[in-house]
C-alpha cells in the first residue's frame, strides 16, 4: 500500500483514508463511487520496466506497486492472471483486421476474468479481519470469489447470490469451492438488492464490484498484462464486453496509471459492447442522457445487468479514451461463439465473445479499419455455459458402427472424396 495516496469520490472529489471497509463516499451514499488515487511520483522512482523484466512472479501480483493491497497480506494460493495472448491471422481475416490479438481470460483459475477482482477482495478481507466474504453475481464474480477464498490459507467463507438465471456450470462451481449460495427466484437488480440488505445486517466483508473501490484495481491488471505482453506498443482499440462497466472502467484505470508512470505514450481507445436485448450503457452513451434502467433479455448472462451501479465510470472511461459503445445481438454472439473456436481453439462463454461480435459490426460499420491495430480480451470460457454452446454449433453424426452407412454420411457431407 506504500504507492496509495487515498481514495476519491468520482462525484464530489472528497478524498478518504485507503481502509479495507471503506466502500463509497459518505456524503454522496451510492453515487459516491470511490477511485484508488496512486502516488505516481513515486512509483516511477521505485520501480520502472526493466525492473519488473526481471520480476519472476507470473501472475497479477507481478505489478504490486499499481494494487491497493498490503505486500505481504497472505493472497489466494492460485495462479490468477498471466494468461496467454495470441496473434490470430485466421480470425483477423474473418473480423475484416489485418492485424488482431486475442487474450485469452477464460484460462484463468475459475474460468474468467474475475479472478483478477476477487483475488484483491479475498486479499482485503484478510486485511479488514472479516471471516465472511460476500457478493451478487451473474454467475463469473460468484465462482470467482468462492473459489479465491477456498484458496485462501485462513478460513475465509463466501456467502453468494446468484440470480435464477445463473448457468449451471457457475452454480456447479459455486457448490464445488463450497460457498453458502443463495439462489435469488428474481432479476440481477433484486438479488443485488437483498445481497446488500444482507451485507449491511451481518457485515460481511462486501465484493460487489460496482461499490467496492479496490476490485477495479484487480480488474485493471487485464492490460497491464496485456500492455506488457506487447512490450509497451498499444494497439489502436481495446475491445471488452461491458455489463456493469466495472471491467472497461478498470481497463481505462490501468491505462491510466501505465501512461502516468510513463511505460506507455497513450491511450488507445476502448470499445465497449454490450448485448442488444441488455445495453443501458450504450444507450446513455449515445444519447448522453442519464442511465434508463431496462430487460435483461440476452443470452450473454454475464453482460446482462440491466441496472449497473458503475456505469458512470464506464461512461467516462469510453470518453475519456476516445473510444465507442456498440451492440451486438444474440445471434452475432452464438456465431461467434462457432468462429472463434473453429478458427483458434479457444472456447469463449457468450459475454467472453461478445467483445470480438463487437468488432465484426464496428468494422462494418467503419468504426474500426481494417489497418487498425485491435486487442480483445475473452473475458470467460465457454465450459461455463455449454447450452449456448451447442446452440451455436451443428448438428453431429450420429450412427451405428457400420463403417459402410460412415462412409456414405462422409461423402454426402464431403467429409471425404472419393
Ligand atoms: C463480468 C463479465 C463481463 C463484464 O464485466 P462488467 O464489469 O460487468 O462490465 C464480461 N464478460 C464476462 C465473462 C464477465 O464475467
Ligand atoms: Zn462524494
Amino acid at each position: 500500500m506504500k504507492y496509495v495516496k487515498n481514495l476519491k469520490c468520482t462525484n464530489c472529489g472528497q478524498t478518504y483514508e485507503a481502509v479495507p471497509e471503506r466502500y463509497l463516499c459518505d456524503t454522496c451514499g451510492e453515487k459516491g463511487i470511490l477511485d484508488v488515487q496512486y502516488k505516481y511520483e513515486k512509483i516511477k522512482e521505485d520501480w520502472n520496466k526493466e525492473k519488473l523484466s526481471q520480476n519472476n512472479e507470473s501472475s497479477i501480483w507481478r505489478y504490486m506497486p499499481l494494487l491497493p493491497v498490503i505486500e505481504t497480506t497472505q493472497k489466494p494460493d492460485l495462479r490468477i492472471g498471466h494468461t496467454p495472448f495470441y496473434n490470430s491471422k485466421k480470425m483477423a481475416k474473418k473480423l475484416g483486421l489485418n492485424n488482431l490479438v486475442i487474450k485469452d481470460d477464460g484460462l484463468n483459475p475459475t474460468g474468467s476474468l474475475k479472478d483478477r477482482a476477487s483475488a484483491i477482495a479475498a486479499v482485503k478481507a484478510k486485511e479488514s479481519g472479516a471471516k465472511t466474504v460476500s457478493c451478487s453475481s451473474t454467475g463469473n464474480a460468484a465462482s470467482s470469489l468462492a473459489g479465491n477464498v477456498a484458496a485462501m490459507e485462513s478460513e475465509m467463507k463466501a456467502i453468494i447470490f446468484v440470480p435464477k438465471r445463473a448457468p449451471a456450470g457457475k452454480v456447479a462451481q459455486l457448490l464445488v469451492y463450497g460457498a453458502e449460495v443463495v439462489s435469488v427466484q428474481d432479476s440481477y437488480e433484486e438479488t443485488y438488492y437483498l445481497s446488500d440488505r444482507a451485507i449491511k445486517k451481518w457485515g460481511w466483508y462486501n465484493r460487489n464490484a460496482a461499490i467496492n473501490p479496490y476490485l477495479v484495481e484487480g480488474k485493471k491488471t487485464a492490460v497491464l498484462e496485456l500492455a506488457e505482453q506487447l512490450n509497451w506498443n498499444m494497439p489502436d482499440w481495446v475491445v471488452f464486453s461491458v455489463g456493469d462497466g466495472c471491467t472497461i472502467a478498470g481497463a481505462y484505470k490501468g491505462l491510466y496509471d501505465l501512461k502516468q508512470i510513463g511505460f506507455i505514450e497513450s491511450i488507445p481507445k476502448l470499445l465497449g459492447v454490450q448485448a442488444e436485448g441488455c445495453a443501458p450503457i450504450t444507450k446513455a452513451f449515445k444519447t448522453g442522457k442519464e442511465l434508463e434502467v431496462t430487460e435483461e433479455n440476452t443470452i450473454a448472462d454475464s453482460i446482462a445487468v440491466g441496472s449497473p451501479s458503475n456505469y458512470k465510470k464506464a461512461l467516462t472511461a469510453v470518453k475519456k479514451s476516445r473510444g465507442d459503445m456498440i451492440n451486438v445481438s444474440d445471434q452475432d454472439i452464438l456465431k461467434m461463439i462457432k468462429t472463434l473456436g473453429s478458427t483458434t481453439g479457444i472456447f469463449g462463454e457468450p459475454a467472453g465473445v461478445a467483445g470480438l461480435a463487437g468488432i465484426k459490426k464496428a468494422v462494418s460499420l467503419e468504426i474500426i479499419t481494417a489497418d487498425d491495430n485491435v486487442a480483445a480480451v475473452i473475458t470467460g470460457n465457454g465450459l461455463k455455459d455449454i447450452d449456448n454452446g451447442r446452440k451455436a454449433t451443428g448438428d453431429l453424426i450420429k450412427i451405428e458402427s457400420d463403417i459402410n452407412k460412415l462412409e456414405e454420411i462422409f461423402y454426402k457431407k464431403g467429409v471425404i472424396d472419393v
